[in-house]
């Protein structure tokens, strides 16, 4: 029988059978049909070689298996492997996950602080699978403890121990001893009673108080199956009334969240200008309000939002400051206009150079006692000053003596003028004076007055003395016929004063 035979055999199984073969197949029935007919052919022998090549254990376990080609044989080692050497290693990792808890437990109620604290830390963090480095960094610390494991800490486990040795081995064997003679266990019932209280609940129940009270009066019961049961029931209810509390506690700081994003949305209605920041915090809670995100990622929110309100409120009171600066400043600005308009409402009718009244005053004042003729007949009279060669005055001692002249002749008219009298410069030097309710005796007394007055006064400019002398020409209103009329009639007698010799006063 040639190997093309057996070949045809083999398809003919198949093609008898209507059944189209994978490669593995056709080898299998390929290899059955040499085997009848006595015909050795390598290939199908590699299984069998393969096999014999394994350890006797494993090649029992193979020919249970009943192995007929190199697919079958990859998935039993395969198979073999997986379950064998994880499992082993994994048992082992765990065992000596337990070993070392074990041991960091008796560490643990050693009086010795430090080793005490290390032991308490490492039971917290320890894993059955950690990392290289993580195994490293505990290990780092137990040989620091140990360079620093003095006399006073062996000391003070002597004193516990109740021996006077101050040798360590002969403590640490003294120790253990007494922990195998009567475990300490009240620090072992600190930490379950500690672990069995809520973290977060803040009731403590009835039942934990019971298994505290019975823990306290028999510490022993720790060994038994029934104190192992309770403590699960307990644990289970304790971090159920955690997560409860949990839930609540995020359910607040929802709301809290909320009522936050919906004062948030107003102060964006009132200021216009609100930074685009708040405006994004904004937007975001109302997202993630809805999206049941951990206690955690909430608080990080909130404080994002409590740190950026912070800023807006700075810059907000930074603005507002720079407001009422503004304010100020502006208020600062309208007094000082304020005084301004004053003065220069004042100044309108006042005359520059004498601060008396100027020709605008003198003319609305003389309108006023013109009205007021008209309406109740009551008479005023006007009289006109000039000061004679003046333009003498100017050119013997400079226009600035001309000047100081006018200008102490403007408060000597002042001075002696009544209250409802007023004086004014008319122009250049000549002044006028209105007299209500005087005719014009009356007048004329009073501008003959003043002409003595300034006849007699000294009038000094820088050590000089000038001497002035004014003519006047007075009017009275009813006299004439107008307003008008009476100015021209003072100013007629004015110039009459003047062609009759100056100095003098001209009444009629
Ligand atoms: P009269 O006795 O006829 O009035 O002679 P007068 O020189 O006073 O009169 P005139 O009208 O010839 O001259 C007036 C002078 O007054 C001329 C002008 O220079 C002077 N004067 C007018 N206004 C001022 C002024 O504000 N300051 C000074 N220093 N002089 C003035
Ligand atoms: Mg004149
Ligand atoms: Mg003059």
């Amino acid at each position: 029988m040639t190997i093309k035979e057996i070949a045809k055999k083999a398809l003919n199984h198949f093609k008898s059978r209507g059944y189209i073969f994978t490669p593995s197949e056709y080898e299998e029935i390929f290899c059955k049909i040499a085997k009848q007919y006595g015909v050795i052919i390598d290939d199908c022998n590699k299984i069998a070689k393969y096999l014999s090549k394994l350890d006797s254990k494993y090649q029992a376990i193979a020919k249970n298996y009943n192995i007929k080609n190199l697919d079958e044989l990859l998935v039993f080692l395969i198979n073999y492997i997986n379950r064998e050497n994880t499992s082993k290693e994994k048992e082992s990792i765990e065992q000596l996950f337990l070993y070392v808890k074990r041991a960091l437990d008796v560490i643990a109620i050693l009086p010795i602080v430090k080793s005490k604290k290390i032991a308490l830390k490492h039971l917290d963090f320890i894993k059955p699978y950690m990392e290289k480095e993580e195994y490293e960094k505990l290990r780092q610390e137990w040989i620091d403890f140990l360079d620093l494991f003095d006399a006073s800490i062996v000391r003070r486990g002597a004193a516990y121990a109740g021996i006077k040795s101050e040798d360590a081995l002969e403590v640490i064997d003294a120790l253990i001893k007494r922990i195998e003679e009567g475990p300490d266990l009240s620090h072992l019932i600190d930490a379950i009673i500690y672990t069995l209280t809520p973290s977060y609940a803040p009731f403590m129940d009835d039942d934990i108080a019971m298994l505290k009270k019975q823990l306290q009066e028999d510490p022993t019961i720790i060994l038994t199956k029934a104190f192992a049961d309770d403590l699960r029931i307990l644990t289970n209810k304790r971090i159920k009334l955690d997560k409860d509390e949990l839930k609540q506690k995020l359910k607040d700081l929802d709301q809290i969240a909320e009522r936050i994003s919906i004062k948030i949305v107003r102060m964006l209605q009132k200021t216009a200008g609100s930074s685009k920041e708040i405006k994004i915090i904004a937007d975001e809670i109302r997202n993630w309000r809805h999206e049941g995100q951990d206690f955690e990622s909430i608080k990080e929110k909130l404080l994002t939002i409590a740190v950026s309100i912070d800023k807006e409120l700075d810059e907000f009171s930074e603005e507002m400051k720079r407001e009422d600066n503004e304010i100020e400043r502006l208020k600062e600005k309208i007094k000082y206009l304020e005084k301004k308009v004053k003065k220069l409402s004042k100044e309108v009718k006042t005359d520059f150079l004498t601060n008396i009244a100027n020709k605008k005053a003198i003319m609305e004042e003389l309108k006023r006692q013109e009205s007021s003729f008209k309406r109740y007949g009551t008479n005023y009279s006007v009289v006109f000053f000039d000061i004679d060669h003046f333009k003498n005055i100017n050119d013997t001692y400079g226009h600035d003596a001309g000047d100081v002249i006018l200008k102490s002749l403007g408060l000597l008219f002042k001075r002696y003028a009544r209250d409802v009298d007023m004086i004014g410069r008319f122009g250049g030097e000549e002044f006028v004076a209105i007299l209500p309710n005087t005719n014009i005796d009356g007048a004329c007394k009073f501008a003959e007055k003043l002409r003595k007055i300034v006849e007699k006064t000294k009038f000094m400019y820088k050590n000089t003395r000038i001497n002035v002398t004014v003519s006047g020409g007075v009017a009275s209103r009813n006299e004439t016929n107008s307003m008008d009329e009476t100015l021209k009639l003072a100013d007629e007698r004015l110039y009459k004063a003047k062609r009759s010799g100056r100095n003098r006063i001209v009444c009629s």
